[in-house]
């Protein structure tokens, strides 16, 4: 490489659990790279050992990833060629990586994709739902009040529903899923993809509910959930597709006062007006 060019950007699929999935390319790129971009630096280094690779190794996590997206790139700009790896699979998928690619694109820097696996993709193929179509929805939201309006919005979903979660919120996250997508709905949970402990466990919500409520949980875990049957989705009315927010600013937008608003929706949802009420001012 000439001194004056610019580098470039890689973003590098890696294991999500067993070393053996790496490509050859990756390890070509990560051998020829100036420097690797890490999540957790010491993580990585346990990859990077196994395959004698030695790199200078700078962290890139989320709690430095605009800043340092920043450095990164101008490095680049003065010709280093960089690699982004995180913790495990292709970065940029519930991790950082978003940010550097965003800079390194605005300032002109070439961004190169080498492909690696992925959680969601290696779950999705071996879940036996429909692959056809699938959103991927990555970490459900924290909040109560979020996660609730999440969960009524993609309980008409017709799409196979990809979601990441952490052991010790699977069981209540499992439970909370019952409520909106109906106990009959079937779902999948893929725990350990590619490790030791793999489990490819599939049933409906109530089942695997009550499975996993009955274990101790450990290890990484992906949720798919069977999108809604068409039909299902036909038969509903038409506002459970809108969360309950939404009715009422639909119906202000169509001139009704906040108050009538929230009782035409209370009405029309049968639920009782305080609790929209509530509800819609909480958040406002
Ligand atoms: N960038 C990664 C990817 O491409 O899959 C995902 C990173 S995200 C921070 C980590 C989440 O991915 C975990 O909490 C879990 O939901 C899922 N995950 C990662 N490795 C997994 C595995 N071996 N088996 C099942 N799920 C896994």
């Amino acid at each position: 490489m000439r001194m004056n060019d610019t580098g470039i950007l890689y973003l590098v699929g890696t294991p999500i659990g067993n070393l053996k999935d790496i490509t050859l390319r990756a390890l070509e790129i990560l051998s020829e790279v100036d420097m690797i971009a890490a999540e957790d630096t010491r993580h990585s280094k346990r990859l990077l050992e196994h395959y004698e690779i030695k790199k200078p190794l700078i962290s890139y996590h989320q709690h430095n990833a605009k800043g340092r997206a920043e450095l990164l790139v101008q490095k680049m700009l003065s010709g280093e060629n960089i690699a982004v790896i995180s913790d495990a699979g292709m970065p940029g998928i519930s991790d950082p990586g978003y940010w550097v690619v965003k800079e390194a694109i605005e300032n002109k820097v070439t961004v190169c994709p080498i492909p690696g696996p992925s959680a969601a993709i290696s779950a999705l193929v071996v879940s036996g739902l429909s692959t056809d179509r699938f959103i991927f929805e990555g970490f459900l939201p924290r909040k109560k009040e979020e996660l609730k309006r999440r969960l009524e919005s993609l309980s008409h979903e017709t799409r196979t529903i990809v979601i990441y979660e952490a052991p010790h919120r699977i069981k209540q996250t499992l439970r909370v899923c019952e409520d909106y997508f109906g106990l009959e709905r079937h779902g999948v949970v893929a725990r350990e993809l590619t490790k030791k402990f793999e489990e490819i466990r599939r049933g409906t919500l109530a089942e695997l509910s009550q499975y996993f409520s009955e274990r101790q949980i450990k290890g990484e875990f992906c949720l798919l959930i069977e999108g809604a049957e068409k039909i299902e989705v036909e038969k509903a009315e038409w506002w459970n597709v809108i969360t309950e927010r939404e009715h009422v600013d639909l119906l202000i937008s169509r001139g009704l006062s906040t108050n009538d608003a929230i009782k035409e929706a209370a009405k029309t949802r049968n639920k009782p007006k305080r609790e929209i009420y509530n509800d819609y001012h909480q958040e406002t």
